[in-house]
Protein backbone atom coordinates (compact mmCIF):
# COMPACT_ATOMS: atom_id res chain seq x y z
CA UNK A 1 0.00 0.00 0.00
CA UNK A 2 1.32 3.21 -0.97
CA UNK A 3 1.71 5.57 1.84
CA UNK A 4 0.14 8.72 -0.11
CA UNK A 5 -3.19 6.87 0.12
CA UNK A 6 -3.39 8.10 3.78
CA UNK A 7 -4.76 10.77 5.03
CA UNK A 8 -3.84 12.56 8.31
CA UNK A 9 -7.58 12.37 9.49
CA UNK A 10 -6.93 8.25 9.10
CA UNK A 11 -3.99 8.25 11.77
CA UNK A 12 -5.85 10.90 13.93
CA UNK A 13 -8.75 8.87 14.23
CA UNK A 14 -7.05 5.64 14.58
CA UNK A 15 -7.78 3.98 11.39
CA UNK A 16 -6.47 1.01 10.18
CA UNK A 17 -4.68 2.61 7.36
CA UNK A 18 -1.70 3.04 9.38
CA UNK A 19 -1.57 -0.17 10.46
CA UNK A 20 -2.21 -1.68 6.51
CA UNK A 21 0.83 0.36 5.44
CA UNK A 22 3.05 -0.66 8.20
CA UNK A 23 2.24 -4.38 8.01
CA UNK A 24 2.96 -4.22 3.89
CA UNK A 25 6.31 -2.53 4.60
CA UNK A 26 7.11 -5.31 6.89
CA UNK A 27 7.42 -3.42 9.81
CA UNK A 28 5.16 -5.62 12.38
CA UNK A 29 6.86 -9.11 11.08
CA UNK A 30 4.78 -11.51 10.50
CA UNK A 31 1.89 -11.94 12.95
CA UNK A 32 2.29 -15.38 13.02
CA UNK A 33 5.49 -15.42 15.15
CA UNK A 34 3.48 -13.97 18.05
CA UNK A 35 1.25 -16.24 18.32
CA UNK A 36 2.66 -19.14 20.61
CA UNK A 37 0.67 -22.27 19.47
CA UNK A 38 3.12 -24.89 21.42
CA UNK A 39 3.97 -25.30 24.79
CA UNK A 40 5.86 -22.62 26.12
CA UNK A 41 8.56 -23.63 28.45
CA UNK A 42 9.04 -20.04 30.28
CA UNK A 43 12.29 -19.05 31.64
CA UNK A 44 11.21 -16.39 34.33
CA UNK A 45 7.81 -15.55 35.27
CA UNK A 46 6.47 -12.64 37.27
CA UNK A 47 2.92 -10.69 38.17
CA UNK A 48 3.29 -7.52 36.40
CA UNK A 49 5.69 -6.82 33.04
CA UNK A 50 6.46 -3.46 32.66
CA UNK A 51 8.97 -2.54 29.12
CA UNK A 52 10.57 0.58 29.46
CA UNK A 53 11.69 2.23 32.52
CA UNK A 54 11.10 6.08 31.85
CA UNK A 55 8.28 8.13 33.92
CA UNK A 56 5.48 5.55 32.63
CA UNK A 57 7.48 2.96 33.05
CA UNK A 58 8.31 3.85 37.14
CA UNK A 59 4.52 4.63 37.84
CA UNK A 60 3.31 1.61 36.24
CA UNK A 61 5.18 -0.34 38.66
CA UNK A 62 4.72 1.80 41.70
CA UNK A 63 1.30 1.81 40.87
CA UNK A 64 1.18 -2.44 40.10
CA UNK A 65 3.29 -2.85 43.62
CA UNK A 66 1.10 -0.73 45.42
CA UNK A 67 -2.16 -2.75 44.08
CA UNK A 68 -1.08 -5.37 45.41
CA UNK A 69 1.24 -7.53 42.75
CA UNK A 70 3.78 -9.90 44.32
CA UNK A 71 6.55 -9.56 41.48
CA UNK A 72 6.82 -6.86 38.89
CA UNK A 73 9.62 -6.28 37.20
CA UNK A 74 10.83 -3.31 34.54
CA UNK A 75 13.01 -3.94 31.82
CA UNK A 76 14.65 -1.03 29.92
CA UNK A 77 16.35 -1.67 26.72
CA UNK A 78 19.03 1.23 27.40
CA UNK A 79 21.79 1.05 30.57
CA UNK A 80 19.38 3.59 32.70
CA UNK A 81 16.42 4.58 34.03
CA UNK A 82 14.40 7.12 32.74
CA UNK A 83 14.00 7.49 29.21
CA UNK A 84 13.25 10.92 27.49
CA UNK A 85 11.83 11.57 31.10
CA UNK A 86 15.17 12.21 32.51
CA UNK A 87 15.43 15.09 29.72
CA UNK A 88 12.34 16.95 30.54
CA UNK A 89 12.33 19.18 33.05
CA UNK A 90 9.17 17.40 35.05
CA UNK A 91 7.00 20.19 35.21
CA UNK A 92 2.96 18.99 34.90
CA UNK A 93 -0.04 20.50 34.49
CA UNK A 94 -3.08 19.86 37.21
CA UNK A 95 -5.86 22.63 38.09
CA UNK A 96 -7.62 23.38 41.67
CA UNK A 97 -4.35 21.82 43.29
CA UNK A 98 -3.24 23.39 46.71
CA UNK A 99 -0.23 24.49 44.71
CA UNK A 100 -2.01 26.07 42.64
CA UNK A 101 -3.91 28.36 44.62
CA UNK A 102 -0.68 28.94 46.94
CA UNK A 103 2.11 30.02 43.37
CA UNK A 104 -0.54 31.25 41.13
CA UNK A 105 -3.36 33.94 40.50
CA UNK A 106 -5.81 31.19 39.79
CA UNK A 107 -8.12 30.23 43.25
CA UNK A 108 -11.28 29.03 41.59
CA UNK A 109 -9.76 26.93 38.96
CA UNK A 110 -11.07 23.31 38.38
CA UNK A 111 -10.20 19.99 36.47
CA UNK A 112 -13.52 20.34 34.40
CA UNK A 113 -11.93 23.57 32.81
CA UNK A 114 -8.84 21.99 32.53
CA UNK A 115 -10.27 19.22 30.79
CA UNK A 116 -12.18 21.78 28.29
CA UNK A 117 -9.24 23.32 27.54
CA UNK A 118 -7.98 20.23 26.48
CA UNK A 119 -10.76 19.24 24.48
CA UNK A 120 -10.83 22.26 22.77
CA UNK A 121 -7.36 22.07 21.85
CA UNK A 122 -7.78 18.48 20.75
CA UNK A 123 -9.65 19.86 17.64
CA UNK A 124 -12.04 16.65 17.89
CA UNK A 125 -9.16 14.25 17.80
CA UNK A 126 -9.21 13.28 21.54
CA UNK A 127 -10.64 10.36 23.28
CA UNK A 128 -12.76 12.79 25.43
CA UNK A 129 -13.14 9.97 28.34
CA UNK A 130 -9.63 9.82 28.61
CA UNK A 131 -8.46 13.27 28.84
CA UNK A 132 -11.49 14.13 31.05
CA UNK A 133 -9.72 11.10 33.40
CA UNK A 134 -6.45 12.73 32.85
CA UNK A 135 -7.59 16.28 34.54
CA UNK A 136 -9.50 14.92 37.40
CA UNK A 137 -6.96 12.76 38.13
CA UNK A 138 -3.75 15.28 37.95
CA UNK A 139 -4.62 16.55 41.19
CA UNK A 140 -3.79 13.11 42.83
CA UNK A 141 -0.68 12.69 41.04
CA UNK A 142 0.67 15.51 42.07
CA UNK A 143 -0.44 15.06 45.54
CA UNK A 144 1.05 11.33 45.39
CA UNK A 145 4.09 12.92 44.02
CA UNK A 146 4.43 14.75 47.29
CA UNK A 147 3.25 13.07 50.11
CA UNK A 148 4.28 9.71 48.83
CA UNK A 149 7.45 10.16 47.01
CA UNK A 150 8.97 13.28 48.30
CA UNK A 151 8.18 15.73 45.61
CA UNK A 152 9.02 19.13 46.77
CA UNK A 153 6.64 21.55 44.50
CA UNK A 154 7.76 24.82 44.35
CA UNK A 155 6.18 27.37 41.40
CA UNK A 156 3.62 27.49 38.88
CA UNK A 157 2.71 28.88 35.44
CA UNK A 158 1.05 28.95 32.72
CA UNK A 159 1.37 27.75 29.20
CA UNK A 160 0.83 30.42 25.79
CA UNK A 161 -2.32 30.45 24.35
CA UNK A 162 -4.09 28.58 21.84
CA UNK A 163 -6.13 30.86 19.25
CA UNK A 164 -9.75 30.23 18.97
CA UNK A 165 -9.69 28.62 22.44
CA UNK A 166 -11.69 30.41 25.09
CA UNK A 167 -9.67 32.40 27.21
CA UNK A 168 -11.97 31.68 30.20
CA UNK A 169 -10.37 27.81 30.42
CA UNK A 170 -6.37 29.44 30.27
CA UNK A 171 -5.29 29.56 33.68
CA UNK A 172 -1.93 28.95 35.43
CA UNK A 173 -1.39 25.40 35.85
CA UNK A 174 2.04 24.22 35.30
CA UNK A 175 3.70 22.61 38.11
CA UNK A 176 7.64 22.94 38.98
CA UNK A 177 9.13 21.06 41.60
CA UNK A 178 12.71 22.36 43.50
CA UNK A 179 15.43 22.13 40.77
CA UNK A 180 12.98 20.90 38.16
CA UNK A 181 11.83 23.16 35.36
CA UNK A 182 14.72 23.04 33.30
CA UNK A 183 15.31 20.59 30.68
CA UNK A 184 17.99 17.68 32.75
CA UNK A 185 15.56 17.80 35.60
CA UNK A 186 13.01 15.19 35.26
CA UNK A 187 15.28 12.74 36.39
CA UNK A 188 14.45 13.73 39.75
CA UNK A 189 10.44 12.81 39.01
CA UNK A 190 11.76 9.64 38.25
CA UNK A 191 14.61 8.54 40.62
CA UNK A 192 11.45 9.53 43.61
CA UNK A 193 9.21 7.39 41.98
CA UNK A 194 11.44 4.62 41.35
CA UNK A 195 12.75 5.05 45.22
CA UNK A 196 9.05 4.52 46.35
CA UNK A 197 8.51 1.53 44.06
CA UNK A 198 11.51 -0.11 44.72
CA UNK A 199 11.03 0.36 48.78
CA UNK A 200 7.38 -1.59 47.82
CA UNK A 201 9.44 -4.56 46.00
CA UNK A 202 9.98 -3.61 42.13
CA UNK A 203 12.50 -4.84 40.40
CA UNK A 204 14.39 -3.08 37.36
CA UNK A 205 16.39 -4.74 34.73
CA UNK A 206 19.03 -3.08 32.54
CA UNK A 207 20.06 -3.68 28.96
CA UNK A 208 16.97 -5.72 28.46
CA UNK A 209 15.27 -5.19 25.37
CA UNK A 210 11.36 -6.41 25.17
CA UNK A 211 11.05 -8.00 21.55
CA UNK A 212 7.83 -9.65 20.96
CA UNK A 213 4.57 -10.22 22.91
CA UNK A 214 3.98 -13.56 23.62
CA UNK A 215 0.21 -14.57 22.70
CA UNK A 216 -2.03 -17.35 23.60
CA UNK A 217 -5.23 -18.14 23.01
CA UNK A 218 -5.83 -14.04 22.23
CA UNK A 219 -4.46 -13.07 25.70
CA UNK A 220 -1.13 -11.41 26.33
CA UNK A 221 0.28 -14.12 28.33
CA UNK A 222 4.36 -12.77 28.40
CA UNK A 223 7.09 -11.12 26.72
CA UNK A 224 10.12 -12.22 24.36
CA UNK A 225 13.37 -9.96 25.83
CA UNK A 226 16.66 -9.94 24.72
CA UNK A 227 20.21 -9.82 26.59
CA UNK A 228 23.07 -9.89 25.45
CA UNK A 229 22.08 -11.12 22.02
CA UNK A 230 19.79 -14.31 23.44
CA UNK A 231 15.85 -14.48 24.00
CA UNK A 232 14.72 -15.48 26.56
CA UNK A 233 9.81 -16.11 27.15
CA UNK A 234 9.27 -14.59 30.72
CA UNK A 235 5.54 -14.93 32.02
CA UNK A 236 2.95 -11.95 33.14
CA UNK A 237 0.42 -13.42 35.33
CA UNK A 238 -1.57 -10.56 35.19
CA UNK A 239 -0.74 -8.03 32.61
CA UNK A 240 2.36 -6.14 30.17
CA UNK A 241 2.06 -2.97 30.38
CA UNK A 242 3.92 -0.74 27.39
CA UNK A 243 5.17 2.39 28.47
CA UNK A 244 8.01 2.17 25.55
CA UNK A 245 7.30 5.89 24.15
CA UNK A 246 6.33 6.95 20.38
CA UNK A 247 8.05 6.74 17.64
CA UNK A 248 11.01 8.98 18.26
CA UNK A 249 13.23 7.82 16.32
CA UNK A 250 11.80 5.22 13.77
CA UNK A 251 11.74 6.67 10.18
CA UNK A 252 9.53 4.00 8.67
CA UNK A 253 7.20 3.99 11.26
CA UNK A 254 6.87 7.55 11.28
CA UNK A 255 6.48 7.76 7.63
CA UNK A 256 3.53 5.70 7.76
CA UNK A 257 1.47 7.03 11.37
CA UNK A 258 3.17 10.75 11.69
CA UNK A 259 4.04 12.78 8.86
CA UNK A 260 5.24 15.82 11.16
CA UNK A 261 7.53 13.30 12.75
CA UNK A 262 8.32 11.86 9.53
CA UNK A 263 9.36 15.87 8.72
CA UNK A 264 11.53 16.22 11.85
CA UNK A 265 13.45 12.82 11.64
CA UNK A 266 14.22 13.27 8.23
CA UNK A 267 14.81 16.82 7.36
CA UNK A 268 16.41 17.83 11.13
CA UNK A 269 17.25 14.49 12.22
CA UNK A 270 19.98 16.64 14.84
CA UNK A 271 16.92 17.94 16.33
CA UNK A 272 15.29 15.55 17.44
CA UNK A 273 15.89 14.93 20.86
CA UNK A 274 14.28 11.73 22.73
CA UNK A 275 16.36 9.15 23.89
CA UNK A 276 17.53 7.51 21.20
CA UNK A 277 16.27 4.00 22.53
CA UNK A 278 12.33 4.94 22.04
CA UNK A 279 12.38 3.98 18.85
CA UNK A 280 8.09 2.90 18.65
CA UNK A 281 8.72 -0.34 20.06
CA UNK A 282 5.84 -0.82 22.30
CA UNK A 283 3.42 0.58 19.43
CA UNK A 284 5.01 -1.82 16.61
CA UNK A 285 5.08 -5.08 19.11
CA UNK A 286 1.26 -3.94 20.15
CA UNK A 287 -0.18 -3.28 15.93
CA UNK A 288 1.88 -6.33 15.82
CA UNK A 289 -1.24 -8.14 17.57
CA UNK A 290 -3.84 -6.07 16.17
CA UNK A 291 -3.93 -3.06 18.43
CA UNK A 292 -4.90 0.10 16.81
CA UNK A 293 -2.77 3.35 16.17
CA UNK A 294 -4.44 6.59 17.34
CA UNK A 295 -3.37 10.03 17.19
CA UNK A 296 -0.45 11.72 15.69
CA UNK A 297 1.55 15.17 15.44
CA UNK A 298 4.23 16.30 17.55
CA UNK A 299 6.10 18.48 20.33
CA UNK A 300 8.12 20.98 18.41
CA UNK A 301 9.41 23.98 19.30
CA UNK A 302 12.18 27.16 18.18
CA UNK A 303 15.22 25.48 19.86
CA UNK A 304 16.76 29.01 19.42
CA UNK A 305 14.44 31.21 20.93
CA UNK A 306 12.09 29.19 22.93
CA UNK A 307 9.58 31.28 21.45
CA UNK A 308 5.76 30.94 22.92
CA UNK A 309 6.81 27.88 25.37
CA UNK A 310 5.38 29.92 28.43
CA UNK A 311 3.42 32.37 29.48
CA UNK A 312 6.20 34.40 32.15
CA UNK A 313 8.20 35.58 29.09
CA UNK A 314 6.62 37.56 26.49
CA UNK A 315 7.38 36.25 22.89
CA UNK A 316 10.11 38.45 20.81
CA UNK A 317 8.38 40.72 18.31
CA UNK A 318 8.76 39.27 14.82
CA UNK A 319 6.32 37.33 12.51
CA UNK A 320 6.54 34.36 10.52
CA UNK A 321 6.53 34.37 6.54
CA UNK A 322 6.11 31.66 3.68
CA UNK A 323 7.79 32.08 0.37
CA UNK A 324 5.25 34.71 -0.63
CA UNK A 325 6.18 36.77 2.24
CA UNK A 326 2.94 35.99 3.71
CA UNK A 327 2.36 36.17 7.79
CA UNK A 328 -0.23 32.28 8.70
CA UNK A 329 0.32 31.97 12.07
CA UNK A 330 -0.28 33.06 15.25
CA UNK A 331 3.42 33.14 16.15
CA UNK A 332 2.51 33.63 19.79
CA UNK A 333 0.40 30.93 20.21
CA UNK A 334 2.16 27.97 22.17
CA UNK A 335 5.06 26.45 20.74
CA UNK A 336 3.59 23.15 19.58
CA UNK A 337 0.41 25.19 17.73
CA UNK A 338 2.89 27.33 15.95
CA UNK A 339 5.15 24.67 14.77
CA UNK A 340 2.16 22.48 12.99
CA UNK A 341 1.85 25.56 11.13
CA UNK A 342 4.97 25.90 10.20
CA UNK A 343 5.11 21.98 8.73
CA UNK A 344 1.79 22.15 7.46
CA UNK A 345 2.68 25.38 5.37
CA UNK A 346 6.22 23.89 4.26
CA UNK A 347 4.65 21.27 3.06
CA UNK A 348 2.14 23.14 1.16
CA UNK A 349 4.10 25.69 -0.44
CA UNK A 350 7.54 23.23 -0.81
CA UNK A 351 9.33 25.99 0.65
CA UNK A 352 11.47 27.21 3.61
CA UNK A 353 9.59 29.73 6.32
CA UNK A 354 11.54 32.51 8.09
CA UNK A 355 11.52 34.15 11.14
CA UNK A 356 11.36 38.17 10.47
CA UNK A 357 12.66 40.76 13.10
CA UNK A 358 14.20 44.21 13.25
CA UNK A 359 15.43 46.47 16.12
CA UNK A 360 12.03 47.51 17.17
CA UNK A 361 13.16 50.74 17.42
CA UNK A 362 15.61 50.64 20.26
CA UNK A 363 19.09 49.17 20.07
CA UNK A 364 19.15 45.72 18.76
CA UNK A 365 21.22 44.91 22.00
CA UNK A 366 18.80 46.30 24.04
CA UNK A 367 15.59 45.15 22.23
CA UNK A 368 16.88 41.60 22.36
CA UNK A 369 18.30 41.91 25.76
CA UNK A 370 15.01 43.33 27.32
CA UNK A 371 12.34 40.53 25.31
CA UNK A 372 14.93 37.48 25.91
CA UNK A 373 15.74 38.28 29.84
CA UNK A 374 15.74 34.80 31.43
CA UNK A 375 14.60 32.92 28.31
CA UNK A 376 17.65 30.76 25.84
CA UNK A 377 17.23 32.96 23.16
CA UNK A 378 20.04 32.25 21.52
CA UNK A 379 20.85 35.91 20.18
CA UNK A 380 20.93 37.34 23.20
CA UNK A 381 22.65 41.00 22.51
CA UNK A 382 25.20 42.39 19.84
CA UNK A 383 27.71 39.77 20.63
CA UNK A 384 26.07 36.33 20.05
CA UNK A 385 23.34 38.18 17.07
CA UNK A 386 26.99 39.52 15.14
CA UNK A 387 28.54 35.62 15.83
CA UNK A 388 24.70 34.47 14.08
CA UNK A 389 25.08 36.37 11.19
CA UNK A 390 28.76 35.30 10.82
CA UNK A 391 28.28 31.23 10.88
CA UNK A 392 25.18 32.25 8.29
CA UNK A 393 22.17 31.42 11.35
CA UNK A 394 20.71 34.65 10.64
CA UNK A 395 20.54 36.77 6.97
CA UNK A 396 20.50 40.26 7.95
CA UNK A 397 19.23 43.53 5.53
CA UNK A 398 19.36 47.25 5.68
CA UNK A 399 15.80 47.52 4.03
CA UNK A 400 13.01 44.52 3.57
CA UNK A 401 13.69 44.04 0.33
CA UNK A 402 16.84 43.46 0.33
CA UNK A 403 16.38 40.64 3.29
CA UNK A 404 13.66 38.88 0.66
CA UNK A 405 16.00 39.17 -2.04
CA UNK A 406 18.73 37.25 0.10
CA UNK A 407 15.82 34.51 1.41
CA UNK A 408 14.61 33.94 -1.44
CA UNK A 409 11.17 35.49 -0.45
CA UNK A 410 9.03 37.68 -2.65
CA UNK A 411 10.51 40.88 -1.98
CA UNK A 412 6.62 43.00 -2.37
CA UNK A 413 5.24 40.47 -0.32
CA UNK A 414 7.55 40.57 2.72
CA UNK A 415 7.10 44.34 2.37
CA UNK A 416 3.04 44.88 2.57
CA UNK A 417 3.20 42.37 5.44
CA UNK A 418 5.84 44.18 7.47
CA UNK A 419 3.97 47.43 6.28
CA UNK A 420 0.27 45.90 7.44
CA UNK A 421 2.36 44.88 11.04
CA UNK A 422 3.99 48.10 11.74
CA UNK A 423 0.86 49.75 10.80
CA UNK A 424 -1.13 47.78 13.23
CA UNK A 425 0.86 48.16 15.88
CA UNK A 426 1.05 51.82 15.82
CA UNK A 427 -2.98 52.21 15.48
CA UNK A 428 -3.43 49.74 18.34
CA UNK A 429 -5.51 47.20 15.99
CA UNK A 430 -5.90 43.90 17.19
CA UNK A 431 -3.62 41.29 15.44
CA UNK A 432 -5.38 39.74 12.61
CA UNK A 433 -3.84 36.15 13.63
CA UNK A 434 -4.93 36.29 17.27
CA UNK A 435 -1.59 37.52 18.64
CA UNK A 436 -1.08 38.94 22.07
CA UNK A 437 2.17 39.11 22.68
CA UNK A 438 5.58 41.34 21.53
CA UNK A 439 3.79 43.72 19.34
CA UNK A 440 5.94 46.41 18.44
CA UNK A 441 7.69 47.69 15.87
CA UNK A 442 9.68 45.99 13.55
CA UNK A 443 12.54 48.71 11.80
CA UNK A 444 15.99 48.17 10.32
CA UNK A 445 18.16 46.41 10.29
CA UNK A 446 16.25 43.18 9.44
CA UNK A 447 17.11 39.97 10.53
CA UNK A 448 15.49 36.38 9.17
CA UNK A 449 16.19 33.38 10.28
CA UNK A 450 15.13 30.37 8.62
CA UNK A 451 12.51 28.51 10.70
CA UNK A 452 14.22 24.91 11.92
CA UNK A 453 11.93 22.50 14.75
CA UNK A 454 13.03 20.80 17.21
CA UNK A 455 11.07 17.76 18.31
CA UNK A 456 10.85 16.57 22.02
CA UNK A 457 8.97 13.67 21.32
CA UNK A 458 6.10 12.30 18.74
CA UNK A 459 2.77 12.19 19.85
CA UNK A 460 0.17 9.20 18.66
CA UNK A 461 0.05 5.73 20.07
CA UNK A 462 -1.95 2.23 20.93
CA UNK A 463 -5.69 3.11 21.36
CA UNK A 464 -6.81 2.31 25.35
CA UNK A 465 -9.18 1.81 27.16
CA UNK A 466 -10.00 4.35 30.15
CA UNK A 467 -8.05 1.35 32.34
CA UNK A 468 -5.56 1.47 29.67
CA UNK A 469 -6.41 -1.73 28.10
CA UNK A 470 -5.14 -1.71 24.60
CA UNK A 471 -7.97 -2.21 22.14
CA UNK A 472 -7.74 -3.11 18.74
CA UNK A 473 -9.79 -1.71 15.21
CA UNK A 474 -13.05 -3.01 16.37
CA UNK A 475 -12.46 -2.21 19.50
CA UNK A 476 -12.46 -4.97 21.36
CA UNK A 477 -9.55 -5.35 24.15
CA UNK A 478 -6.60 -6.87 24.22
CA UNK A 479 -6.59 -8.92 27.59
CA UNK A 480 -3.78 -8.83 29.34
CA UNK A 481 -2.13 -5.24 27.49
CA UNK A 482 -1.77 -2.43 29.02
CA UNK A 483 -0.16 0.84 27.92
CA UNK A 484 0.18 4.19 28.92
CA UNK A 485 2.40 7.83 28.73
CA UNK A 486 3.38 8.37 25.14
CA UNK A 487 3.47 4.71 24.02
CA UNK A 488 -0.60 5.17 24.19
CA UNK A 489 -2.61 7.66 21.84
CA UNK A 490 -6.02 9.53 22.24
CA UNK A 491 -5.01 11.62 25.34
CA UNK A 492 -2.76 14.56 23.19
CA UNK A 493 -2.67 15.32 19.74
CA UNK A 494 -3.16 16.45 17.10
CA UNK A 495 -0.35 19.43 18.23
CA UNK A 496 1.22 19.29 21.66
CA UNK A 497 -1.32 22.07 24.12
CA UNK A 498 1.60 22.80 25.96
CA UNK A 499 4.08 22.28 28.68
CA UNK A 500 3.55 19.61 31.54
CA UNK A 501 1.21 17.59 29.22
CA UNK A 502 3.01 14.76 28.50
CA UNK A 503 4.68 14.24 31.66
CA UNK A 504 1.85 14.38 33.79
CA UNK A 505 0.39 11.74 31.74
CA UNK A 506 3.35 9.85 32.27
CA UNK A 507 2.40 9.79 36.11
CA UNK A 508 -1.52 9.62 35.84
CA UNK A 509 -2.04 7.15 33.06
CA UNK A 510 1.21 5.17 33.86
CA UNK A 511 -0.22 4.53 37.51
CA UNK A 512 -3.79 3.57 36.14
CA UNK A 513 -2.18 1.14 33.80
CA UNK A 514 0.05 -0.63 36.78
CA UNK A 515 -2.82 -0.74 38.63
CA UNK A 516 -5.26 -2.17 36.03
CA UNK A 517 -2.40 -5.18 35.32
CA UNK A 518 -1.89 -5.46 39.04
CA UNK A 519 -5.83 -6.21 39.36
CA UNK A 520 -6.75 -8.44 36.27
CA UNK A 521 -7.81 -11.50 37.04
C1 LIG B 1 14.34 18.08 26.25
C2 LIG B 1 12.93 17.69 26.59
C3 LIG B 1 12.23 18.41 27.55
C4 LIG B 1 10.90 18.06 27.87
N1 LIG B 1 10.27 18.71 28.90
C5 LIG B 1 9.01 18.33 29.25
C6 LIG B 1 8.39 18.86 30.43
O1 LIG B 1 9.01 19.57 31.22
N2 LIG B 1 7.11 18.52 30.68
C7 LIG B 1 6.42 17.65 29.87
O2 LIG B 1 5.25 17.39 30.13
N3 LIG B 1 7.02 17.06 28.82
C8 LIG B 1 8.30 17.35 28.51
N4 LIG B 1 8.92 16.71 27.46
C9 LIG B 1 8.26 15.55 26.84
C10 LIG B 1 8.35 14.36 27.82
O3 LIG B 1 9.63 14.35 28.41
C11 LIG B 1 8.12 12.99 27.16
O4 LIG B 1 6.96 13.05 26.37
C12 LIG B 1 7.93 11.93 28.23
O5 LIG B 1 9.00 11.97 29.15
C13 LIG B 1 7.84 10.52 27.66
O6 LIG B 1 7.71 9.64 28.76
P1 LIG B 1 7.54 8.09 28.55
O7 LIG B 1 7.55 7.45 29.89
O8 LIG B 1 6.36 7.84 27.68
O9 LIG B 1 8.83 7.67 27.72
P2 LIG B 1 10.36 7.66 28.17
O10 LIG B 1 10.59 8.50 29.37
O11 LIG B 1 11.18 7.96 26.98
O12 LIG B 1 10.58 6.15 28.60
C14 LIG B 1 10.56 5.11 27.66
C15 LIG B 1 11.61 4.11 28.07
O13 LIG B 1 11.39 2.90 27.36
C16 LIG B 1 12.64 2.34 27.02
N5 LIG B 1 12.42 1.41 25.92
C17 LIG B 1 12.16 1.71 24.62
N6 LIG B 1 11.97 0.56 23.92
C18 LIG B 1 12.11 -0.46 24.80
C19 LIG B 1 12.02 -1.88 24.69
N7 LIG B 1 11.77 -2.48 23.53
N8 LIG B 1 12.24 -2.64 25.80
C20 LIG B 1 12.52 -2.05 27.00
N9 LIG B 1 12.62 -0.72 27.16
C21 LIG B 1 12.40 0.06 26.08
C22 LIG B 1 13.48 3.54 26.67
O14 LIG B 1 14.85 3.22 26.72
C23 LIG B 1 13.04 4.54 27.75
O15 LIG B 1 13.84 4.42 28.90
C24 LIG B 1 10.25 17.01 27.16
C25 LIG B 1 10.96 16.29 26.18
C26 LIG B 1 12.29 16.62 25.90
C27 LIG B 1 13.05 15.81 24.86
Amino acid sequence: MANRTLSRRDFLKGSAAGAAALAAAGILGTAASAEETEEITWDREYDVIVAGAGGTGVCAAAAAKEAGAEKVIVFEKSGIMGGTTNFSGGVMQAAGTKYQKQFSDFQDDTPEKHAAEWIAEGEGYLDEALVTDLANGAPECIDWLADTCGIEWVGVYGHCHVPYVDQSLEADRIHYYKDGGASGSGGIYVQAVWKHAEELGAEVEYNTEVTDLIVIDGKVAGVEITVDGETYKVKANKGVVLATAGIDHNIEMAKALNPQQYWDETEYPASCLCTPTDTGDGIRMGMKIGAAFVGGGCIDFCGKTGAATDNRTPVFPEFIVNKMGQRFVCEDATYAYHYRAIFQQEKTTQAKTWMIFGNGGGSVDQKIANTTEGTTYAWKDEETLNAAIESGELQTADTIEELAEKIGVDPKGLARTLAAWNEDVAAGNPDPFGRRDGLAEIAAPFYAYQNMPFNLGALGGLKITQKCEVVDYAGNVIPGLYAAGLNAGGWVGPYYPGSGTAIIGTCYFGRVAGKAAAENA
